[in-house]
């Protein structure tokens, strides 16, 4: 098979990994028309490196390939799709040729099973040591490992790579042997605590002291949603474990979008994806606004409201921790009031040194109105309406005219919507 068809089948085949971000951006093609570059094709995605760098990506699997039957997955075992594979020296040479014509800076290498996963582990080694070893590459390498493979191959993968992941794939146990039964949540969680150690190790390492060797600096992991009937807070609990108890940095979740012959244990349609983007939200709350699971979603409500963002939903539940005054309020009330984010937050902080902050400083300082106006008291502003039963309708979306749908539903993975940042 020629290298290009090659490149084609596992460029696509990669795309549904969203673990190094932008999976799935839509595509577009300069080609007969204005402007210039693609999206298309050639497997080029874009992630963002330790130091918050936006890096251009070669993304492929080694192969398609795979042993294993997991439901949810275009390339298991039982699919009927064109497979391909790449030898190492392949990937290689595609990696050096697009570095070398600027189109990337870096390399995300996945892999379907083949053999097992020590030797599938190895061949993905191959590549990474080949390109720092042999070619002296200095470029980004992600590694995605499989937690399958023994203790030293993954860490020396890790060696080789600036990133590491391995997919959890579903928040539960029984989610996973009804879809993914070669899978185990407790064997996956090992590896990754397996990785912690080790990236701590390295980070502790003392300047005078003997140097540990080279190892990734963070690992991260996708979770797939609505493939089963796992609820929001099933999901956000397990991001929470593995933020809070195995060191990751990310966790991306990927909404699960109908994949060609599909299997009878999948839903028929894609979860809606305002879903996705409500969790991407939520996680940021669990990270960087001090929020617990337990207040994101409820006994009663466990899975997360639409038509709101989280943290609006929880002030809405929560009226009595309102208003929050700017001028005397601490970081921690301040971060809980919709419509702060961590930076507006900071700035006032500062701001309110030397002044009692009014709504105009607020405008200035780019926070947005709209939704903090109801909780927040500034010096010359007092919310009213905090109790009214009919708060919650000025920030509902406006209703929309329902549209008749023809035909089979539209893959989510085409118009993947990426959430990086967000002032909640
Ligand atoms: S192990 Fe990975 S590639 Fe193989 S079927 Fe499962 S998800 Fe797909």
């Amino acid at each position: 098979m020629e290298l290009d068809r090659k490149l084609e089948i596992l460029a696509d085949a990669a795309k549904y990994d969203a673990s190094c971000a932008s999976s799935g951006a839509a595509r577009k093609d300069s080609r007969g028309s204005k402007g210039v570059g693609s999206t298309g094709a050639a497997g080029i995605c874009h992630s963002y490196t330790p130091d918050g760098r936006c890096v251009s990506l070669l993304k492929v699997l080694l192969t398609n390939r795979c042993i294993y039957d997991c439901h949810y997955c275009i390339n298991r075992r039982s699919s009927n799709v064109e497979r391909a594979r790449f030898t190492p020296e392949e990937v290689v040479r595609i990696t050096l040729d697009f570095y070398k014509r600027n189109y990337i800076e870096g390399l995300f290498l996945s892999s379907g099973i083949i053999r097992n996963a020590d030797h599938t582990m190895e061949r993905v080694i191959e590549v990474a040591r080949q390109l720092r070893e042999d070619h002296q590459f200095r470029g980004y390498i992600h590694l995605k490992t499989i937690p399958e493979a023994s203790p030293a191959l993954i860490e020396l993968a890790g060696r080789y790579a600036d990133r590491i992941s391995l997919n959890i794939e579903l928040p539960s146990q029984q989610s996973l042997a009804r879809l993914a039964p070669e899978k185990s949540l407790d064997r996956t969680q090992d590896a990754m605590g397996h990785i912690r150690n080790k990236i701590l190790e390295r980070r502790s390492a003392k300047a005078d002291g003997p140097k540990p060797p080279p190892f990734a600096t963070g690992q991260s992991t996708q979770m797939l949603v609505g493939a089963d009937d796992s609820s929001d807070a099933l999901i956000l609990s397990r991001a929470s474990t593995l933020y809070t108890g195995y060191g990751l940095r990310r966790v991306y979740y990927s909404g699960f979008s109908p994949i060609p012959e599909p299997s009878q244990l999948l839903p028929l349609t894609a979860p809606p994806l305002v879903r996705e983007h409500r969790l991407y939200q939520a996680d940021w709350l669990l990270r960087f606004y001090g929020f617990r699971v337990e207040e994101i979603t409820t006994q009663t409500a466990p899975n997360l409201d639409l038509d709101l963002d989280p943290k609006l939903s929880w002030a809405l539940r929560n009226r009595t921790a309102f208003p929050v005054d700017v001028n005397r309020g601490s970081r921690e009330e301040l971060l809980r009031v919709p419509g702060l984010g961590v930076r507006n937050v900071e700035r006032i902080l500062q701001a309110r040194r030397y002044t009692r902050l009014r709504l105009a400083d607020l405008l200035r300082l780019r926070v947005s109105m709209k939704k903090a106006l109801a909780f927040l008291v500034a010096a010359d502003h007092t919310p009213v309406g905090l109790e009214s039963d009919t708060l919650r309708l000025r920030f509902l979306p406006p209703p929309k005219q329902l549209e008749l749908q023809f035909g089979p539903p539209k893959p989510v993975q085409e118009d993947f919507l990426s959430v990086r940042s967000g002032e909640l």
